[in-house]
């Protein structure tokens, strides 16, 4: 039955969630605090690294089930977005999107870890998505790397999401349906069958154990470099991601502090970056600073997403550093549990009911 819900949010959550809804009939309406360039969110901060077997490094095995998953679905949105949404007409730009592999790198000093994370992604169920490769390799995939690295790990199905390509597209295709610059309470503001809280980190009023995780990142404009796949770095405080995007950008990102602190970038956090950058390769030196930014990744103890059930309200929250790999996936879930009125054997660990 075709259902009247409410989302608080457009994140990449909320937006995920809202143009399926619609895709299925629904009658959904989002509200937004802030504007439709959609700043305040962590979504328009992020990456965009679809990446599921390397993030094993730190994270649960159901990440990476739920990551591969969204790989996959993300692939069908945007075919079916291009073409049912023409570009121009509809959308500014198109979506982008890369299934094009990534690769993780370590300078001498850091080898060791690049062995201890073969090591452990081997010995999960997903060994066989990583590949250590030598020099020839590494020049093979990535030729301005030629000469710089002994070895790295290659991981040939991760991905890559433009994070503010596929946030706009999803804003312009939801346009009548969203309300900006609103901000609601839940659940006694709203009407509806159905009311679905993606508000991140905004989400903490009603949510004690809800945490902010600092995340600090560059974007630069780099024509001189032609690395054609997101590069990880091992690096001792945090995994530094440098990822092309098109027209010679490249995002650098990104720092993990355990800290709701809300200053701009700082210097120690800026010089990592960038100095991981220019380890990478030399001609980062040249680049030109476009942006430098701070968000918050919404967080719960354990680092996993919850999709928790109170009556009609249904919050989707705690999607850490993993928002894009994991949105079309929790998507599906929620709109299953709609559908079915039941939650699947499958899904059993990500659902919490009041
Ligand atoms: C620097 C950085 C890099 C990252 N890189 C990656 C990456 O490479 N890959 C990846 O998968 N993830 C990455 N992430 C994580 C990802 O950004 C988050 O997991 C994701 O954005 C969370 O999405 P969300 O929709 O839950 O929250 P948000 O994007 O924060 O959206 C929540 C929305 O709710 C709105 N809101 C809040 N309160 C209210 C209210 N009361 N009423 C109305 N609206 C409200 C907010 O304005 C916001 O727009 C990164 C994060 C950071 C900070």
């Amino acid at each position: 039955m075709k259902k009247k819900i409410s989302i608080i949010g457009a994140g990449i959550m909320g937006m995920t969630l809202g143009y399926r809804l619609m895709a299925e009939g629904h009658d959904v309406t989002l509200y937004e605090k802030s504007g439709p360039d959609l700043v305040e969110s962590a979504s328009f901060w992020a990456g965009g690294m679809l990446a599921p077997y390397c993030e094993l490094e730190t994270a649960e095995p159901l990440i990476a089930q739920l990551g591969e998953k969204s790989i996959d679905l993300w692939q069908d949105y945007i075919e079916e977005i291009n073409k049912n949404y023409p570009v121009d007409d509809v959308l500014g730009h198109p979506v982008y999107f890369q299934k094009n592999g990534s690769m993780v790198v370590a300078h001498n000093q850091d080898e060791p870890e690049l062995f201890n994370l073969f090591n452990r992604i081997s010995h999960t169920g997903f060994g066989s998505k990583v590949v250590m490769l030598d020099g020839a390799g590494i020049t093979k995939r990535e030729s301005d790397l030629k000469g710089r690295f002994n070895k790295a790990l290659y991981f040939k199905d991760e991905a890559q999401i433009g994070p503010r390509s596929v946030l706009y597209a999803l804003r312009d295709i939801l346009k009548d349906r969203i309300h900006f610059h609103t901000m609601v309470d839940v659940p006694e503001d709203l009407e509806g069958d159905i009311i679905i809280d993606c508000r991140g980190l905004g989400g903490k009023s009603d949510n004690d154990n809800l945490r902010g995780v600092r995340g600090e990142m560059l974007l630069i404009h780099a024509p001189d470099v032609a690395l054609t796949r997101p590069i990880r770095m091992m690096h001792p405080r945090y995994p530094i991601y440098i990822i092309p995007r098109p027209n010679g950008h490249y995002m650098i990102g990104a720092t993990q502090l355990e800290s709701e602190d809300a200053r701009e970038m700082t210097v120690r956090s800026a010089l990592e970056l960038l100095s991981a950058a220019y380890s990478l390769h030399p001609a980062f030196s040249e680049a030109e600073i476009l942006e430098f930014g701070v968000s918050f990744r919404p967080a719960y103890a354990d680092n996993l997403p919850k999709i928790k059930i109170n009556k009609n309200v249904i919050s989707v929250n705690g999607l850490y550093r993993h928002g894009f790999l994991l949105a079309p996936a929790l998507t599906e879930h929620v709109l299953s549990y709609l559908d079915k009125g039941h939650i699947s054997e499958e899904a059993q660990e990500l659902f919490e009911e009041a």
